[in-house]
């Protein structure tokens, strides 16, 4: 049975920028293989992201999103990995403020809005959080720019709709979606959870 997400959201954690330690791009390299009919959204949650961006773009990564916590400037950062062919998004973790990436927003294709402190999965959502995602949404439409707003940590059928009324185009679920019970299921549940479409992008599983 074929579950309804059309991206694959991958976090890379070094141990570094954030507590945990995840895979890298010989991991994705083998998951694109097997996964080619979905949309591989690479998550960077690690220092010196640029130094490993041309791995992960070589190993399949179609969107390249790096914390602009980790670099001295994002145009030059979003710059260098649209150079390498591939799209380029910049988050910012909860504590780092919407005016940090305000002057970029014309030059990415998405904006991660973390809405846990990145690092473990199975957290809940930080309401305050949500006032970025409503500011970034304002944004978008005054600059009249079309990049996407992706949420990320604490997505369940509670939150979800909550994420998207707030104007995020792209929801994370990790936690929620591999609980437990069927994967499709889980998915489909959110899916019905939310009131207003979203994009063809809809709702990703975070592995
Ligand atoms: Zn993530």
């Amino acid at each position: 049975m074929r579950a309804r997400a059309t991206w694959i959201h991958v976090d890379v954690m070094d141990g570094h920028f954030v507590p945990n330690l995840t895979i890298g791009p010989v991991v994705i390299r083998a998951m694109r293989k097997v996964s080619s009919q979905l949309f591989f959204d690479t998550h960077l949650m690690i220092d010196k992201p640029l130094k490993f961006a041309p791995a992960f773009a070589e190993a399949g990564a179609q969107l390249i999103t790096i914390h602009q916590e980790t670099v001295g400037s994002v145009r030059h950062a979003v710059q260098k990995i649209r150079g390498l062919g591939v799209m380029a998004g910049v988050s910012i973790k909860p504590r780092t403020s919407v005016s940090a990436i305000e002057p970029y927003l014309d030059c990415v294709d998405s904006v991660l809005v973390m809405t846990v402190e990145p690092g473990f999965g199975g957290q809940d959502l930080i309401p305050s959080t949500l006032n970025k995602v409503r500011r970034l949404a304002l944004l978008r439409e005054e600059r009249k720019l079309a990049f996407h707003i992706e949420v990320d940590g604490g997505i369940t059928p509670e939150t979800a709709p909550l994420a998207a009324a707030a104007g995020a185009n792209v929801l994370v679920a990790g936690s929620y979606v591999f609980a437990g019970g069927q994967v499709k299921d889980n998915i489909d549940r959110l899916y019905a959870s939310i009131d207003s479409p979203l994009n063809s992008h809809g709702i990703l599983p975070r592995e």
